[in-house]
């Protein structure tokens, strides 16, 4: 450590406490990757903040020796969004556990960043309530994380992401102020910036405390596997399902060899011969879920079998193989990218098959699983590290996908963020001057860049991640729309 850094974990161990300041190299390791294990960075310390007191006198120390900071919860994000700074501070949220208050009257919950996504649910369900978006990480992300990626998940179909489900947060500021954003109740007047932290993956300071919205369970829920010879059958019954007015709580598709790694890791047990397989659920009232579920059927005719789900147990069956895909596809490839893009839902049956020429083109398999319903696509791209060419193949195939995204007006995410990893794609989607807007917002909240820098935006400009304070003038500078300060 330089001398710097060891003046920091001083005033730090006396802030916090000595037990929650690692710097010893074996145990920063612990925290040198998320998710997305190929990035590897070792932080300079870590600090386990067990309070929003400790998160404030971390940043603050960090703030007054501008040194970098980045939050992490559970480490399960994909774009390397909590990837270390080798000169920063490491600021560990799990310990912050504490569900704070169920409030079932006015459908709330208080909770602290590191409580798991499950566990609010598991608290609000003897209430009569649940909290809505649900990862497929979702047992063990926590709320922190989700509220930096505006995560999504299965049932963010009918319901809405995170954003939707956040109406406050209280957050430490990049100076080490602690500020709280949105209310209790709706529609705080002023700018939203609860929206605008919602999403912006750590770069404008930590969470300390969310409240989210809880729904209420609803009165029924039918679940059916319609099992389809083609993603083209199957897509097409996802956009007749959605043109008929009806808004299912999920519709999930998984292509052959998806379905084929599932079966090997979890024995799920979906209809052989399967060239893709649809899990619509429906939930909400019981006579309108009724009703729909009919007419949810008739739209799967083309299906060659349709399971429905009798009980909760064969629910869950359903789900299970859905849930555990992404493991899964180790069992058929010994490395695998899982890409995230995002395309308008229409488009699904064509963008799935110019994913499979470029998988044809390169030689490089391609399992799709995906949530259909909302055109947010993830692509598990198939190689073998050990044999020379594969890896670079499985990257040009992972980008041309997310070319086909962006050629088709959806995004270079769908839900997993920018991150570290997507930076660079960034300028596919975005000029340099949307870019340069994008940083003026973050000035604002983090005129220094310390709040994970080097992370979302691929060149550093303005007050971005450069020594000194900005390049040139933005154009929103000379038309006098925006100062830098
Ligand atoms: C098997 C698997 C399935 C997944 N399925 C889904 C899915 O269906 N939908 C989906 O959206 N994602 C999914 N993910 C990705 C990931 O789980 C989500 O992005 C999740 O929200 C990350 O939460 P985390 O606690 O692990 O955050 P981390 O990985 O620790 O951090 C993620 C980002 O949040 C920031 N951050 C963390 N805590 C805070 C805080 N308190 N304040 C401010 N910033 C913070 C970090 O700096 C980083 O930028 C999946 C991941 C895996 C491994």
């Amino acid at each position: 450590m330089g001398a710097g850094i060891d003046a920091l974990a001083e005033r730090l161990r006396d802030a916090v406490g000595a037990d929650r300041v690692l710097t010893d190299r074996q145990e920063l390791r612990t925290y040198e990757c998320d998710g997305l294990a190929h990035y590897k960075v070792i932080p300079a310390l870590v600090v386990l903040a067990g309070s929003a007191a400790d998160v404030v006198a971390t940043v603050q120390a960090c703030a007054d020796a501008r040194v970098p900071f980045v939050a992490r919860g559970s480490g399960t994000g994909l774009s390397g969004g909590a990837l270390p700074h080798a000169e920063g501070v490491l600021i560990v949220t799990s310990q912050m556990r504490r569900i704070v208050e169920v409030a079932p009257d006015d459908e709330r919950a208080v909770v602290e960043p590191g409580v798991i996504n499950l566990q609010v649910s598991k608290a609000a369900t003897p209430h009569g309530y649940y909290y809505a978006p649900d990862p497929s990480s979702q047992q063990i992300c926590s709320i922190g994380g989700n509220v930096a990626e505006n995560s999504g998940g299965a049932h963010c179909l009918k319901y809405g992401f995170t954003t939707n489900h956040v109406v406050g947060a209280q957050i430490v500021a990049p100076d080490g102020e602690l500020v709280r954003l949105g209310a209790r109740a709706p529609d705080a007047p002023g700018y939203d910036l609860l929206g605008a932290f919602v999403g912006s993956e750590g770069t404008l300071g930590i969470t300390t405390e969310v409240t989210l919205r809880l729904v209420r369970l609803p009165e029924s829920v039918r679940t059916l596997l319609a099992a389809f010879e083609t993603t083209d059958q199957a897509g097409a019954a996802t956009s007749a399902i959605i043109a008929a007015g009806v808004v299912p709580a999920a519709v999930e598709m998984m292509d052959a060899l998806a379905i084929e790694a599932a079966e090997a890791a979890v024995s799920c047990g979906y209809p052989r011969g399967a060239g893709a397989v649809l899990i619509v659920e429906l939930d909400g009232p019981a006579a309108e879920v009724e009703a729909q579920f009919a007419q949810v059927l008739s739209l799967c005719a083309e299906a060659f079998e349709i399971r429905i789900a009798a009980d909760d147990a064969e629910r869950a069956l359903f789900w299970k193989g859905r849930k555990s895909a992404f493991a899964a596809v180790g069992r058929i490839s010994p490395d695998y990218i899982v890409q995230d893009g995002v395309i308008p839902r229409t488009a699904l049956p064509e963008v799935l098959h110019r994913i499979g020429e470029v998988s044809a083109a390169h030689g490089v398999r391609v399992a799709n699983v995906f949530h259909a319903g909302d055109g947010n696509l993830h692509p598990l791209v198939l190689f073998d590290d050990g044999v020379a060419g594969e890896a670079e193949r499985a990257e040009a195939v992972s980008g041309a996908i997310l070319d086909l995204c962006i050629e088709y007006g959806g995004s270079i995410t769908g839900e997993h963020g920018v991150g570290m990893d997507k930076a660079k794609h960034m300028p596919r989607m975005f000029t340099d001057d949307d870019l340069d807007t994008m940083q003026l917002v973050r000035c604002a909240f983090d005129p220094h860049a310390l709040s994970n820098p080097g992370k979302v935006f691929p060149t550093p400009r303005l007050c971005g991640e450069v020594p000194g304070r900005h390049r040139g003038t933005h154009p929103a500078q000379e038309t006098g729309l925006a100062e830098i300060f």
